[in-house]
């Protein structure tokens, strides 16, 4: 992940920022754009979630009429469609449009896949990368596309652990390799948040089928390459 700078300034309404760079930074965060699915036009889905974010604001104590949090209750709500967008679109399908034939035999890892996600219990994000690799069988498919599952995946509520066997499942199904391995490393907002001693913890899961299950070697050798 790039690091800002975390040089702080004091801007004109008085709000500590991690971003002098950007003046207009500070308000960045408020910019009604950053969230919005074009593809998203369903007003009253929209204005239903934002009822249930206004009642939510009410519940922790704040004035939900307040300027500062006017139209936040729809802000929200269009970033939670937008951070769960994984559930309108299909994995199998985008992966299917993507296959090709090809003697290629020999393992293809994409590694670091930055992931954002949102475990299920709390509705916090957990984020970190994904490692995946298979062996095909006469099949390939397009590299970016291995991203893109991932992304779709990650885009609902999730448990890592089943965040990682959908994405070896669905690989899996649509291509028939030898084999397919996959790893997350992931840190949970859940746990940091809740203070000192998890703060660093980082959950490792893995899903693996085929060879990387049946040999040693090819388990070791991707585990080796992910590692360095
Ligand atoms: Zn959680």
């Amino acid at each position: 992940m790039k690091s800002r700078s975390m040089k702080q300034e004091k801007t004109p309404s008085g709000t500590w920022v991690n971003n002098p760079a950007s003046y207009a930074g500070y308000s960045s965060c408020a910019d009604d754009d950053c969230f919005n699915d074009i593809h998203d036009t369903d007003q009253e889905i929209i204005s239903g979630l934002s009822d249930a974010v206004y009642n939510m604001l009410e519940g922790i104590g704040e004035n939900p009429d307040r300027e500062g949090l006017v139209k936040t209750p729809e802000r929200v709500a269009r970033s939670l469609r937008f951070l769960t967008k994984g559930y309108r679109q299909d994995p199998e399908e985008m992966l299917k449009k993507a296959v090709f034939s090809e003697s290629y035999d020999e393992m293809v890892l994409v590694k670091d896949i930055e992931l954002f996600s949102m475990c299920e219990h709390h509705m916090l994000p957990f984020f970190g990368k994904a490692h995946v690799a298979y062996i095909p069988d006469g099949k390939i498919v397009g590299i970016s596309k291995l991203a893109r599952v991932v992304e779709v995946y990650a885009r609902r509520l999730q448990v890592q652990e089943r965040l990682t066997q959908q994405i070896r499942d669905v690989i899996q199904s649509v291509l028939s390799p030898r084999g397919v391995g996959v790893v997350i490393e992931a840190k949970h907002m859940c746990m940091v948040m809740r203070g000192v001693e998890k703060q660093n913890s980082t959950t490792t899961t893995s899903a693996m089928s085929g060879e990387f299950l049946s040999s040693q070697s090819t388990r070791s050798e991707f585990l080796r390459l992910i590692n360095r």
